[in-house]
């Protein structure tokens, strides 16, 4: 019987013995308590290293009386469980000192099981928040800080860093440090492992950090977006490494750009005395930057901006035709966009480049600057279409940070932020 009390507890000390199982009010609400002795035959003495007898037979380690204490265990059954332990007490006669019995469930002075602390630790890879836990598994707020707080030593050191061959890099707004609102994050292209999280952005922070890492010299690609610096790095830091510039942000800015005509043009239709016209790019906008291929020939349908009598049925293809019809300046921009367009969703640098270096003197100037930005790009571009890696795996890292974030309504301290974060990426392992 009470071996099969242990079990459910899951206690394996053979030295624990359960006296007694009792329901009992602790702070207005039932708790169920369990009266237990541990009580492990003597041994030697830990500061003197008396033996329990000496070589005359004369006992030297004796019992010394019990301590009572008391332990926060896991709810059992939706009901708070506690122990009341009794924790045998020895005196060493040699040297006159006292200790207490230990055990593995316990730690020394503590009044939390480890049982709990490992559920915590548990918890904490989860996005929940810290008061979230702290209700769940009936301890304070700060217990689960500080539980938190002593994962730091499970943290990868930074002596002992190593770069992956392929280094994501990318940045997401922490609001927790007071030098950088933005906080940096870098990950390995090929297995999407988070390598790392540091308070600031800034380069001349990254600098250092990665120079003192193990291997700069290993890593072949830097992937990143267009926004940030972070292409100086490879000069400074990794020699070796080929810029990627993430294909999804070069779709991204030339879509922006695309877009951001369309709305002016649709403001000088407007000024010329066009009414319906400007509405009706409007609300076909995304069938503008449509991709040409899956454009519908053949299915005839009613249209909410061309309606009858006048439009009786149109297919997708005639509709946009009616829309480019609007005025030359957006055919132009439409042929430009799709064509490079089209070169880039073929991975065709080649072409991609050289469309953008002879785009149509007739094209609207601020649209054409803006295309040009990416020859500034050019390389990164090119790296881009050549090779695999993009910053998929990271950007969903950040989406799961966000989530953290939102859940735990804000980080204070950078640190803990990093530990959580490292713990729901299972970069670090606790047993
Ligand atoms: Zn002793």
């Amino acid at each position: 019987m009470e071996n099969s009390i242990k079990k459910m507890l899951r206690l394996t000390d053979k030295y624990l013995t359960i006296q007694d199982v009792s329901y009992e009010t602790f702070h207005q609400t039932n708790t169920l308590v369990i009266d237990a002795v541990l009580a492990p035959p003597t041994s030697a003495c830990l500061t003197c290293g008396s033996a329990v007898r000496d070589s005359k037979g004369k006992t030297v380690i004796v019992k010394n009386g019990k301590k009572m204490t008391c332990i926060r265990f896991d709810q059992f059954n939706h009901l708070p469980l506690i122990m009341r332990l009794k924790k045998q007490r020895y005196h060493c006669r040699n040297c006159h000192t006292h200790w207490t019995a230990q055990s593995y469930f316990v730690r020394p002075n503590h009044s939390i099981a480890e049982h709990v602390k490992m559920k915590i630790i548990a918890l904490l890879t989860e996005k929940v928040s810290l008061s979230f836990i702290a209700k769940h598994c009936q301890v304070s707020i700060p217990t689960v800080t500080r539980i938190l707080k002593s994962l730091k030593t499970y943290l990868p050191k930074q002596a002992k860093r190593h770069l992956p061959k392929v280094l994501m890099v990318d940045e997401f707004r922490s609001h927790v440090s007071s030098e950088d609102k933005m906080s940096f994050i870098c990950a390995d292209g090929e297995t999407g492992q988070l390598v790392d999280i540091l308070p600031t952005r800034k380069l001349s922070r990254l600098t250092t950090y990665f120079q003192t890492c193990v291997n700069p010299s290993d890593v072949d690609y830097l992937v990143t977006d267009m926004n940030a610096a972070y292409f100086q790095l490879t000069k400074k830091v990794f020699p070796h490494a080929k810029l990627v510039i993430d294909r999804f942000h070069v779709i991204k800015h030339m879509n922006q750009a695309f877009q951001d005509f369309r709305v002016r043009e649709m403001k000088r239709l407007i000024a010329s005395g066009n009414r319906t016209m400007p509405r009706k790019l409007k609300s076909h906008w995304r069938l503008l930057t449509k991709n040409r291929k899956n454009i519908n020939h053949t299915e005839y349908k009613t249209w909410r901006s061309f309606r009858a009598p006048k439009y009786p049925y149109l297919t997708e293809a005639m509709v946009l035709d009616r829309l480019l019809s609007a005025s030359t300046a957006l055919k132009v921009a439409y042929q430009a966009f799709h064509e490079l367009a089209d070169a880039f969703r073929d991975k065709d640098h080649e072409s991609f480049f050289t469309l953008l270096h002879q785009l149509p003197e007739t094209l609207d100037k601020e649209f054409r600057l803006k295309l040009q930005n990416l020859l500034s790009y050019e390389e990164g571009i090119r790296h881009s279409l050549i090779y695999p890696y993009s910053n998929g795996k990271i950007e969903a890292k950040n989406t799961h940070i966000k989530t953290l974030k939102r859940v735990s309504y804000g980080f204070k301290s950078f640190e803990n932020m990093r530990i959580r974060i490292f713990l729901t990426n299972q970069v670090i392992h606790v047993k």
